[in-house]
């Protein structure tokens, strides 16, 4: 689909415009960051805000503020997706995103990549087709036919992700979050018309077998969005697959009428009893707004119906102010 149609301008604002992000949960050790780690961190979290928050300001579609959001996270190395992803225990990245229009229940999701630069973006393509969800060799090859960038192996490797293998390996266990460094990245918007998106994209965990599919490019379970709620996930994939996640949320407003606050600690009690941990940030067409997780943080960034913005790490707040100010 070409970017003009995701872009049309919005003519009526009847609703005040949402934006939440996620850079990943998991055990963060704030006290044994580095000041500069940890603002690096906060701008790359802001940056991203800052692009989504833009498009939603100029009337852009849900659906192409949860792109833009995410390709910015894509983008930064220190998040796990596009480069800086996690490493399989074979040493390469395998990268997999998903997205989801609340409108239309719209879907697509691609998995198994390895070359692609930004496979969120490369979903808007996957988007037009019949066939919602594809993953490997072939489709990533006819994407970079098409146009969509790629880049090699060692681009996308960094020298602190083939250190997390190391460790991984020596421990033998698939490594969710490693002290600091940053997980998933995922986002969810409402835009001036009132409607929903989410969009995740991941390199997964560390050591994972290589084809090992998570939680993010699963519809209803990493990713999810309707016409009443739009949800993105991080955290131990085995656990939020098992937990049907984001569409557990979706069926507690629905049938139980649950806050979505209620909803999503359902759903993240649910993972817990499944033995596994994380977050997610969720927004409804009712205007709430959650970022909730069970881990000792999430990366995370929003901004609320006042037009402020937030952006947080651990249990506090490391800023927030005026969106103008973003
Ligand atoms: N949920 C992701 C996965 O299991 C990992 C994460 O959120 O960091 O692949």
């Amino acid at each position: 689909m070409s970017q003009t149609r995701h872009r049309k301008m919005r003519t009526k604002n009847s609703h005040p415009t949402l934006l939440a992000l996620h850079g990943g949960a998991g055990v963060i050790q704030l006290d044994s960051m580095s000041a500069a780690d940890r603002a690096r961190r906060v701008a790359g979290l802001r940056e991203a805000l800052s692009c989504g928050w833009r498009c939603l300001q100029k009337g852009d579609t849900a659906l192409e503020a949860v792109l833009q959001t995410v390709a910015v996270l894509e983008d930064d190395p220190a998040f796990n997706a596009g480069r800086g992803s996690v490493l399989t225990s074979a040493g390469d990245v395998e990268m997999e995103a998903a997205v989801m229009n609340g409108s239309d229940a719209r879907f697509a999701a691609l998995s198994g990549l390895r070359r692609l630069r930004n496979p969120v973006l490369a979903l808007r393509r996957q988007l037009e087709r019949q066939q919602v969800y594809r993953c490997g060799r072939e489709v990533e090859q006819e994407l970079v036919s098409l146009g969509e960038p790629a880049e090699e192996a060692d681009w996308f490797r960094t020298p602190e992700r083939v250190q997390q293998l190391e460790l991984a390996r020596m421990r033998q266990q698939q490594i969710l979050d490693h002290s600091g460094a940053f997980g998933t990245v995922g986002a969810v918007a409402r835009d001036c018309m009132g409607e929903l998106a989410a969009a995740t994209s991941t390199g997964g965990m560390t050591n994972k077998a290589p084809g090992r599919i998570g939680d993010t490019p699963l519809i209803g379970a990493g990713t999810w969005a309707s016409v009443r709620i739009a949800v993105s996930a991080t955290g131990t994939g085995e656990a939020f697959m098992r937990a049907v996640f984001a569409h557990t949320v979706e069926e507690a407003v629905r049938l139980a009428e649950y806050s979505l606050e209620q909803a999503c600690d359902t759903a993240l009690e649910r993972v817990r009893e499944l033995g596994g941990s994380g977050g997610c940030v969720a927004v409804s067409e009712k205007g709430e707004l959650c970022l909730p997780f069970n881990s000792s943080g999430m990366y995370r960034a929003w901004v609320d119906s006042a037009g402020d913005f937030h952006i947080g790490i651990g249990c506090g707040e490391e800023q927030a102010g005026s969106a103008r100010l973003l």
